[in-house]
C-alpha cells in the first residue's frame, strides 16, 4: 500500500492547487466515495521516484452549517488519522489566523507526523510570515507556491523525507 499523505487546512490556502500541482495529469485517479468521506479528493503522486497516495480534504462548503472548526475538523478527521504525514497549510500572503491556530493545535493533538507548508509564498511573501508560522507549533515551514510552481521541488523532498 502506497503511504497516504493528506493535505489539510482553512478554506483558500490552496489545498486543491498544490493538489492538482503534486498530483499532475498523469493521474486521473480521482475517488469520490460516498458517505462521510465524500469530501475527499484522492489521487496518486509521483515524488522523487516514490508513490504516494495523496488526499485533498475539500468541499467545505456542502459541509452542515457549523462552525468553521467543526466543519475542518470533519472534513479532515478521517484523513489525518489515516496519514502517514499531514501537510498543514497556510497562506503566506494572509499570515497566520486564529482558524489556523484552533486547527493547528487539533492536528498536533492527533499525533501524526506534520509538514508546515506556506503557501502563497511567490516572490518575498513566503519570508514575513515565515516567524509567524512557528508559532503554531508545527516546525519550519516549507514555503511554496502552488499557483507559480516556486518551492514544490523542495517541497516534494521534505515530504519524501518524512515518510
Ligand atoms: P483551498 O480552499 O484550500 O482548496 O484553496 P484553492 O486551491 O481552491 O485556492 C484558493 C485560492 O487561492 C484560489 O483563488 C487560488 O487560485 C489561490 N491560490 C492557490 N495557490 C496560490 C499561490 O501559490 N499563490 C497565490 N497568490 N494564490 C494561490
Ligand atoms: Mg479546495
Amino acid at each position: 500500500d502506497l503511504p497516504l499523505v493528506a493535505i489539510v487546512g482553512r478554506p483558500n490556502v490552496g489545498k486543491s492547487t498544490l493538489f492538482n500541482r503534486l498530483v499532475g495529469r498523469r493521474q486521473a485517479l480521482v475517488a469520490d466515495t460516498p458517505g462521510v468521506t465524500r469530501d475527499r479528493k484522492e489521487g496518486v503522486a509521483l515524488l522523487r521516484g516514490r508513490s504516494i497516495r495523496l488526499v485533498d480534504t475539500a468541499g467545505l462548503e456542502e459541509a452542515a452549517p457549523e462552525s468553521l472548526f467543526g466543519r475542518m475538523r470533519a472534513s479532515s478527521e478521517s484523513a489525518v488519522h489515516e496519514a502517514a504525514l499531514v501537510l498543514f497549510c497556510i497562506d503566506a500572503r494572509a499570515g497566520i489566523t486564529p482558524s489556523d491556530e484552533h486547527f493547528a493545535a487539533w492536528v498536533r493533538k492527533q499525533g501524526r507526523p506534520v509538514l508546515l507548508v506556506a503557501n502563497k509564498a511567490e516572490g518575498r511573501a513566503g519570508a514575513a510570515s515565515a516567524m509567524e508560522a512557528y508559532s503554531l507549533g508545527l516546525g519550519e515551514p516549507v514555503a511554496v507556491s502552488a499557483e507559480h510552481g516556486e518551492g514544490l521541488s523542495d517541497l516534494m523532498g521534505e515530504i519524501v523525507e518524512h515518510l
